[in-house]
């Protein structure tokens, strides 16, 4: 018998005799009380995710518990709205009926979490399927053991586990939870267990949504501020370590600004980290020590073909520390070109137009993100009509994941569906086609058999 299945039966209970009857009132109250423990425990996931990966305190505010923070002021705001009934206009055809979609929670879902932002990509869909008002079981990363933790505490110390649970645990215990029939599956994750995950679910047709990562590309104008952009490129790239779904993979520079551009991101560079011993106090560690080995050898094997390592590049092994770095020389056929990076290393290759440019973005699936730095919104335009990403940033990066009222989510290999705000609320809510007909007499009555005289106004 599956291990988890009394605990899924409990939950499919309790959400058809109550959760699913539930006012709007009482989810808020769920999410105050979620937002309150939150606010009260901060120290506690901080110092989580410190142990977890040396994470620093300021990047644990800003990327995991300020935005859970602002997502739940987000749905308690607006849950009003988003499950507002959406009234129609009613077609010639159907004359005396009245149509509208009504919103209603799918039932009990699955969440699955990666390990990159533990904290923030558990407790994110879970704000959206209880705004929707559904019941979950959260399946965090074993990868971070000390975060796992903390979200178990915050939901054993919020919900019951009727309602909302969590399942510790790797891919046995995933595996396990994936073969039962949920009514919907939230997945985080890389495209390759995505496909596991879409695989599991067609099995019971549950609706999926999976956000999975990619080789996201920045283009660089020669019209581009190079300075600005050098600056945010820093941020951007080296945030968690380079371990985010909406990092950088490579920076196409135009050829004839290549020089100019270079030594802007060298400034930049020593601007923002200084020399390495003073970055290796403000920077996050690679996760694990397989993780650390996998990014390392895409830098030796990128020195072997060539290229040139122009900042960073030093590694310390007893700590899973690769310090910032810059490649100059990547071309199409580098490994480091082929592979989501998932570290910090900030590899460039050059451009001569932008055909060149366009055709090398469209050579991998379509990417999570992609950013194009520019003064031109011609050119701008131009990139964004020949190619398809998930999300786009003109003149800077990362920050479409922190806007809340953008569908945050990849495209085909980089996600199925959206996150975050009422497109988080959606993915959990199914919109139901609610129509009401007269009783007697009616219009539709004009295409029931036999047709005799309505022939000629049916065909
Ligand atoms: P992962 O796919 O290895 O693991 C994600 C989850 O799936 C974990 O909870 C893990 O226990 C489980 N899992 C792993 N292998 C499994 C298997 N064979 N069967 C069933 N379950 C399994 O991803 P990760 O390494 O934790 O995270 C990094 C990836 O996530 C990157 O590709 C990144 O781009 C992507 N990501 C995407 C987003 C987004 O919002 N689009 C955000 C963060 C990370």
């Amino acid at each position: 018998m599956n291990p988890y299945q009394d605990l899924y039966h409990k939950q499919k209970t309790h959400f058809a005799t109550a959760v699913k009857h539930a006012t709007l009132w009482e989810r808020k109250q769920k999410l105050k009380a979620l937002k309150k423990w939150i606010k009260e425990h901060d120290e506690m996931i901080i110092s989580a995710l410190q142990k977890d990966f040396k994470k620093t305190r300021e990047e644990v505010m800003i990327s995991e518990i300020k935005p859970v923070i602002g997502e739940i002021r987000d749905a308690i705001h607006n849950i009003r709205y988003w499950a507002r009934d959406e009234y129609k206009k009613t077609p010639l055809a159907l004359l005396g009926t009245k149509a509208k979609v009504i919103k209603e929670p799918k039932g009990v879902a699955l969440i699955i979490a990666p390990w990159n932002f533990p904290f923030n990509l558990a407790i994110g869909p879970l704000v959206s399927a209880i705004a929707a008002g559904c019941c979950a079981v959260v399946k965090p990363s074993e990868h971070t053991p000390h975060a796992e933790k903390v979200i178990q505490q915050l939901i054993n110390d919020v919900f019951d586990e009727k309602e909302i649970a969590c399942v510790t645990g790797g891919v046995p215990e995933t595996t396990n939870l994936l073969e039962l029939n949920w009514d919907h599956i939230f997945f985080t994750g890389s495209p390759m267990v995505g496909s596991i995950v879409m695989k599991a679910a067609s099995k019971h047709l549950t609706s999926v949504t999976l956000e999975l990562g990619g080789l996201n590309p920045v283009v660089i104008d020669e019209r581009a501020n190079l300075k600005d952009a050098a600056r945010k490129l820093m941020w951007g790239k080296y945030l968690n370590c380079g371990q985010s779904c909406v990092s950088i993979n490579y920076v196409l520079v135009h050829q004839s600004i290549k020089e100019k551009f270079n030594t802007e991101l060298v400034k930049a560079y020593e601007k923002r980290f200084g020399t390495e011993a003073s970055s290796k106090n403000d920077f996050a560690r690679i996760v694990n020590t397989n993780h650390f080995e996998r990014v390392k050898n895409l830098v030796d094997s990128s020195v072997e073909e060539g290229a040139k390592v122009i900042k960073g590049g030093t590694f310390d092994e007893s700590d899973n520390y690769i310090a910032p770095t810059i490649i100059d020389g990547i071309n199409e056929d580098s490994a480091i070109f082929k592979e989501e990076i998932f570290g910090p290393i900030l590899p460039l290759m050059t451009y001569n137009t932008i055909d060149e440019a366009i055709k090398i973005i469209n050579k991998n699936e379509k990417p999570l993100a992609l950013y194009v730095f520019t003064r031109s919104n011609k050119f701008a335009k131009n990139i964004i009509n020949h190619t398809s990403a998930g999300t786009t940033v003109i003149n800077d990066t990362t920050l479409q994941f922190v806007h809340p009222n953008l569908p945050f989510g990849g495209v085909n290999h980089s996600g199925i569906g959206k996150a975050h705000g009422e497109y988080g609320y959606k993915e959990f809510t199914n919109e139901r086609a609610l129509l009401k007909q007269r009783r007697g007499l009616t219009s539709a009555m004009l295409i029931y058999p036999p047709f005799n005289g309505f022939k000629r106004f049916v065909v």
